[in-house]
């Protein structure tokens, strides 16, 4: 996939609306629309990075700051008394199903056991 074709990155240019809810210069973080818990909020690098190996590989301090701003969502969005979820899925076999890094932070409610 190239990078005009990329859903996420048209979020990032502002091509296709979504609900903003945190920005870092490197980072951008906004609501999935299929919400899977009460708060589930995405977090991606504004650069393009197929999935977690792309990204480490090329610039391991931006995944840093990913789950950086993953925590910052979390305690913006009221999650850290209760606690929450930060998930990465990777590949085919991990669910990933749109290939821009992206860091799912979950919370709101018990969420059970993670694996199925
Ligand atoms: P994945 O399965 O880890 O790749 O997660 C992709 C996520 O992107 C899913 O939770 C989708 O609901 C979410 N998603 C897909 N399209 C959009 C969109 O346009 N805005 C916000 N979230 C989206």
């Amino acid at each position: 996939m190239s990078m005009s074709d990329c859903l996420f990155c048209k979020i990032v240019a502002g091509e296709i609306p979504a609900t903003v809810v945190h920005e870092t210069p490197r980072t951008i973080a906004f609501r999935d629309i299929s919400p899977q818990a009460p708060v589930h909020v995405l977090v991606i690098p504004r650069d393009h990075h197929a999935d977690l190996a792309t990204l480490t590989d090329a610039d391991p301090a931006l995944a840093g700051e990913v789950f950086a701003t993953a925590a910052a969502v979390a305690r913006q969005e009221g999650l850290t008394d209760d606690g929450y979820r930060v998930i990465v899925n990777s590949g085919p076999h991990g669910g990933q199903e749109v290939f821009h890094l992206h860091a799912h932070v979950l919370g709101g409610r018990a969420l059970g056991p993670m694996l199925s």
